[in-house]
């Protein structure tokens, strides 16, 4: 079980009480009685923490799993009907789990033969586990042949995931947690860690409080917690980190230029121009290489007296905020120190974000920061499986698993293999942009959707202008899996209840590339069900001639019907899709063994409930180790490409991180001593080797306007570092602007944590954090209403002074938890942060 080093609870605790506000609320996790469900596995965040409740360390977050109210938990599948049948515009109402299954499958056929495979859409995220994420992809690719998987990593993890695929030809993260230790200087770019990721924040803090000469630099646009264990803060505006960034870039290359080692640069690195200011771009943005004069004039603007009135905040004082710029253009410049960045929203939520992104894996390169231990770049966005369910195993719209593309041929021939499936199965068309899956909404293209592990109506910009679409269209239907009424919950058609993190097996990958496996803990409460169980029920409903008999996506594009294969590979089509994706010879191998025979094992085994499943019978389990058999189908797509993962037997009795090959798991990628792709590519010894462009791979040359050679130049064994055009700043308004922040006590949403009735009773309500200045120029007291609005959408929250989100003056800060909020209604696009605010009075309503 992953440890996190030698800190126990009790260190932490002790540390935590260094920490004035909040101390409460830490203090408050050692007095809660310790369940006894020895093991949890915590999603809420991308650190992943998880072992033994009395033993591991965990953050009041992550105790509270413990602790959510069941009564809130849904207890049975739940339908709108109105006398006794389906009708939208009925009550919900307590169904079996057959006559979910039955109305849900009947939409998805229906909905498939009318209106093709688009018709069909999953909304899914970061919270699932590895082996759910991988069977729902399966399903919905191979099975109802469609590529609408919308997730809500789109908004949060993946700018630095498209970062990392251009910059590195391969998606992952570069590092570990542990580098923190191994640093002389970790820096924290934009994130709140001590709220956010408390666990992390207290390996810092560890540090800190053992090395004496170990730096840690907040940079952020205003004073929080972190703010207050930093031995150096910067405070920023809003939207200027990419003024920093190119002044540490420019100042690294005029100070060390003649002390780098170019054969060595040129071997390993491309200078390239990448043309791309939009967030919401999938991963092929435009780009090609340029000569190293131009890039260095490229960053010629960005001197310290162009930039310091951009980015300095207003509480800074001028003179010794430019000493800080340069202390920190310092600690770049040494090439003996370690440095360790982590980043999160404060990066990954603005319009530029994989900008951003490339900016910093650019800084680091270039100065050397990398592939080395101590020498991290971790963005943390995300829930705990974000890295390895959204990215890595393509559970976005144009991805397929191990960095392949549904618009490439060979990429889905891979898949169909894999699957055993007929070749042309795969549908090749894909969304271009994340915002074309929203639209579809909006303009009814998808008629069934199903929301597992999400509550888009309150986390997704835009959503909300979405939902009459949702509500109001008698053709639309909307599933929701969920362990609580969430928002998404509540206007959906059906609720399936859905068992909980420890109610069902699961794997997990965290943002330090650890799997780890956590045993079921319990039976699910009342008839909840994991959502792998879901998928394969569903499956049990649909036959193959239901989906594979299409010959169209739309009106103007052709799929290929592929009942007409059916004999090569033994199929009928009358066939369940269960049959062909998930029972088929492959899971024969998969036995139940000595092992795992008296491990509590709902989907396997079944349980001491009455579930009634399939054809109304009681479920008694699929009798193979489906998990087992999902693992290893899986791991096939990530072995040999740099994301082999580590046999499914081991990982039962210990975590690993991946790349696991030959018995050993790799720490530094990259780095060819420790890792075996760059050994296996290495050449003269170099010291790193970027296996991400394994080769095939060109780019095209050009100035920075523009592209002037055909001649293409081949990427493989390099990575790039980018210099970008600059992308324009949010304009200041006299509007205020507001910063959606992240708190210690709820998760993102509150849609899980608004539930346990400790953290509510500590944090009930989400605030409107102000300045002081702020407050009385708006003649307001603490627990004030104010009226919040944009354009004409608005939002009434308590105004609140408060040391903890200390803030500058026109800026507001709030967290999107609140049971009665929904940011969603204000903030309806990334690009504009102004929010006009005002008293609330009798007046406004
Ligand atoms: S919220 Fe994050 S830091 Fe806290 S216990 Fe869960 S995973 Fe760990």
């Amino acid at each position: 079980m992953l440890k996190y080093s030698t800190m126990k609870r009790r260190d932490f605790i002790k540390l935590s009480a260094a920490i004035p506000t909040f101390t409460p609320s830490l203090a408050f996790s050692t007095e809660k009685p310790i369940n006894e469900t020895p093991k949890i596995n915590c999603n809420f965040c991308s650190v992943g923490c998880h072992g033994d409740l009395k033993k591991d360390l965990f953050c009041i977050k992550g105790y509270s799993n413990f602790d959510l109210d069941s009564k809130q938990r849904i207890k049975t599948p739940l339908l709108r009907m109105k006398d006794g049948k389906f009708d939208k515009n009925g009550k919900l109402t307590p169904v079996t789990w057959d006559k979910a299954f039955e109305i849900m499958s009947f939409k998805a056929r229906v909905t498939t033969q009318k209106f093709g495979p688009n018709g069909v859409g999953l909304f899914t995220s970061g919270n699932l586990g590895v082996v759910e994420s991988y069977a729902l992809n399966k399903f919905f690719r191979a099975g109802l042949r469609s590529n609408n998987i919308y997730n809500t990593n789109h908004y949060t993890a993946y700018p630095s995931m498209v970062a990392s695929v251009q910059v590195f030809g391969n998606d992952g993260v570069y590092g570990n947690f542990e580098d923190i230790f191994k640093s002389d200087i970790t820096i924290s770019w934009g994130s709140n860690l001590a709220e956010t990721y408390p666990v992390l924040f207290s390996k810092i803090l560890q540090k800190q409080s053992n090395d004496p000469h170990f730096k840690f630099i907040n940079i952020s646009t205003f004073k929080n917690k972190t703010s207050d264990f930093a031995t150096l803060n910067i405070l920023i505006q809003p939207n200027s980190d990419e003024y920093l960034l190119k002044y540490l870039l420019k100042s690294f290359l005029e100070k060390n230029e003649h002390k780098l080692d170019w054969n060595l640069i040129k071997r390993r690195f491309i200078f390239a121009k990448l043309h791309s200011t939009n967030h919401t771009k999938l991963d092929e943005l435009e780009q090609w290489e340029i000569s190293y004069k131009e890039y260095k004039k490229s960053l010629e603007p960005y001197t310290l007296e162009y930039i310091v009135d951009k980015i300095k905040a207003q509480s800074e004082e001028k003179e010794s905020f430019i000493k800080k710029l340069k202390l920190l253009s310092d600690y770049f410049n040494n090439f003996d120190l370690n440095i360790s960045s982590l980043w999160s929203a404060g990066i990954n939520k603005q319009k530029n974000a994989i900008n951003l992104n490339v900016l910093l894996y650019s800084l680091h390169l270039i100065s050397n920061k990398h592939s080395r231990p101590g020498c991290a770049m971790l963005s943390l966005t995300g829930q705990s499986n974000t890295l390895m369910s959204t990215t890595i195993l393509g559970n976005l719209t144009h991805r397929l698993p191990a960095n392949m593309y549904v618009k490439y041929k060979e990429h889905r021939e891979k898949c169909e293999n894999i699957w055993n499936i007929p070749n042309g199965t795969l549908n090749p068309e894909a969304n271009s942009d994340q915002n074309q899956l929203l639209e579809n909404i909006q303009t009814n293209k998808t008629k069934f959707l199903w929301i597992v592990g999400s509550n888009p109506y309150k986390s997704t910009p835009y959503l909300k202008v979405h939902i009459n679409n949702l509500n109001n269209n008698q053709d639309i239907f909307v599933v929701t899996s969920d362990y609580f009424l969430s928002e998404s919950a509540k206007l959906s058609d059906l609720i399936l209840p859905t068992a909980m993190p420890f109610e069902k097996e699961t794997i997990h990958c965290n943002n330090d590339r650890k799997l780890h496996f956590t045993p079921q803990q319990k039976e699910p409460f009342e008839k909840s069900m994991s959502e792998l169980w879901q998928v394969l029920e569903l499956s049990r409903y649909i036959e193959l001639q239901d989906v594979w008999n299409l010959n169209k996506i739309d009106e103007n594009t052709l799929l290929v019907n592929v009942i007409g294969q059916l004999n090569i590979f033994n199929y009928e089509p009358n066939d369940s899709l269960y049959r062909i994706l998930f029972n088929n010879k492959r899971t024969k191998r998969y036995k139940l063994n000595n092992k795992n025979k008296n491990h509590l094992n709902t989907e396997v085994k079944g349980d001491s409930r009455d579930i009634l499943a399939h054809n109304s019978l009681l479920f008694f389990g699929y009798r193979y180790y489906i998990q087992n058999y999902l693992y290893d189908e899986m791991s096939k797509f990530f072995m040999g490409v740099g994301y082999d993962l580590p046999p499914f037997d081991k990982l039962q009795n210990q975590d690993y991180s991946w790349p696991y090959i030959y018995n050993k798991e790799i720490k530094y990628r990259f780095n060819p001593h420790n890792d075996f792709y760059a050994k296996k590519a290495s050449q003269l010894n170099d010291q790193y080797i970027f296996y991400g462009n394994m080769g095939g791979k060109t780019i095209s040359f050009g100035n920075f306007q523009k592209i002037t050679s055909e001649d293409k130049e081949e990427l493989k064994f390099r990575a790039k570092i980018f210099t970008t055009p600059h992308s324009s700043k949010e304009k200041q308004k006299n509007s205020f602007y507001l910063h959606q922040i992240k708190v210690l006590e709820h998760v993102n949403t509150g849609t899980i944590t608004n539930n346990s009735k400790h953290l509510s009773s500590i944090l009930n309500q989400s605030y409107c954090y102000m300045s002081k200045h702020d407050m009385k120029a708006l003649s307001l007291k603490n627990n004030d209403l104010v009226l919040l609005s944009k354009h004409k959408n608005s939002v009434v929250l308590r105004a609140i002074y408060d040391k903890r989100f200390d803030l500058e003056k026109k800026h507001l800060a709030i967290a999107n938890y609140g049971n009665n909020i929904s940011l969603n209604h204000i903030v309806t696009s990334l690009s504009d942060s102004y929010v006009e605010i005002q008293k609330w009075t009798q007046k406004n309503v």
